[in-house]
């Protein structure tokens, strides 16, 4: 892994991996986190990709350093992907369940159908992946 260099005073040494909390009106705590909509003119359904931020913080200065987990960069550039041949596709609907490929992608494994939204998402973004490579 590369060393993390802080960009404002060079240092090297970091507090790693905080969680970002706020307060809610009770009180509890809760963790910071992106949200990607999918399907942003859905009602009910709209794809919501959720990302927890956690942070760094440079020991030398100060600044602070926001990222996601692996997991949650994987989600968001399937969504980021989906977004985009969706908009290219012209989708009826704006699903991404309209993508001209997403029956052949349900036809070579039915036990797609009973994953949750996000998790087909990120499957047929990874099977689309492979198909074009
Ligand atoms: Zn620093």
């Amino acid at each position: 892994m590369k060393k993390q260099v802080c960009s404002q005073c060079g240092g090297e040494e970091w507090i790693k991996k905080l969680r970002v909390v706020d307060r809610g009106e009770d009180n509890a705590r809760y963790d910071l986190a992106l949200e990607m909509e999918m399907n942003p003119q859905a009602i009910l359904f709209k794809e919501r990709v959720n990302a927890p931020l956690h942070a760094d913080v440079c020991a030398g200065c100060g600044l602070v350093l926001f990222q996601v987990s692996p997991v949650s960069l994987q989600m968001l550039k399937a969504g980021k992907q989906l977004t985009e041949e969706r908009e290219s596709a012209d989708a009826k609907s704006g699903d991404f369940r309209n993508h001209p490929r997403y029956q052949e992608f349900l036809a070579e494994d039915a036990a797609y159908k009973f994953m949750e939204g996000s998790e087909v998402m990120l499957a047929f973004a990874q099977w689309l992946a492979r198909k074009e490579r």
